[in-house]
């Protein structure tokens, strides 16, 4: 599942079409995508995991979901959800959820809470975490309100990083732990976003997919924990448990 980083990525890969015309739509999306032929695409921009396609009265929201895909200047042998062609080049996504946004961004988006935007605000997550101290540290970092961005990989590395058992309630943790549970959910995002441009995302990996914790050398435990019930790893000598 792609995480706010590959979003990113895909952000940078397909400024080439910004300023340009769609010259035209096709797809097997159920919505009027056809609205997008002959318009001029503004801007493409980012919200955690949702891609967005700016046009100047409406935006396209992308979001590759468990399974989507997309190419640039080429095509998959599957049909695409979306297929945008320019006078040079094409844009194709697949197995995604498209959706028109009428409003101003603005008014959908809460930028504070992308832990890649400049706009990110950490005491404003602080402020959100506070009010759900009964809630898993799991569900916590997956929480798109709170870290719009963070997958389920990025939850694994912040959790394994900051030593903190992901059978922690956000009420049980330390101040410190707290405040370094919203730095490493922002840092570990960027060292997310650098190494996979250098395609080494999964060498750095400590816990994700690991069999042996790298600082304990006993075997790391895996287990579908929290509201969505994803893989967890996670080492129980030193990922502390606080209660
Ligand atoms: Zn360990």
């Amino acid at each position: 599942m792609p995480e706010g980083p590959s979003i990113v990525i895909l952000k940078e890969e397909v400024q080439q079409f910004k300023g340009k015309v769609v010259t035209e739509v096709s797809g097997n999306s159920k919505l009027d995508i056809q609205r997008m032929t002959g318009k001029k695409i503004t801007d493409f921009t980012s919200w955690g995991k949702h891609f967005l396609i700016c046009f100047s009265d409406f935006t396209v929201r992308i979001h590759l979901m468990m399974f989507g895909s997309y190419r640039i200047n080429e095509q998959k042998e599957s049909p695409p959800r979306l297929s945008l062609k320019f006078k040079k080049g094409e844009l194709n996504f697949y197995t995604c959820s498209v959706k028109f946004i009428e409003e101003k961004l603005d008014d959908v988006y809460d930028w504070s809470a992308d832990v890649l935007s400049n706009s990110w605000d950490p005491k404003a997550a602080k402020s959100k975490l506070k009010k759900h101290p009964e809630m898993f540290v799991t569900d916590a970092l997956l929480d798109q309100s709170i870290f719009a961005g963070v997958g389920n990989i990025i939850k694994n590395e912040v959790l394994f990083r900051i030593k903190v058992h992901p059978k922690n309630k956000v009420g049980d943790l330390p101040p410190k732990k707290l405040n370094e549970l919203i730095e490493e959910a922002r840092n570990y995002s960027f060292d997310f976003l650098k190494w996979k441009k250098e395609y080494v995302l999964k060498k750095h990996w400590l816990a994700h997919t690991k069999k042996i914790c790298p600082r304990c050398h006993i075997p790391i435990t895996k287990e579908y924990l929290g509201k969505t019930n994803r893989r967890t790893f996670f080492c129980n000598n030193c990922q502390v448990l606080y209660e």
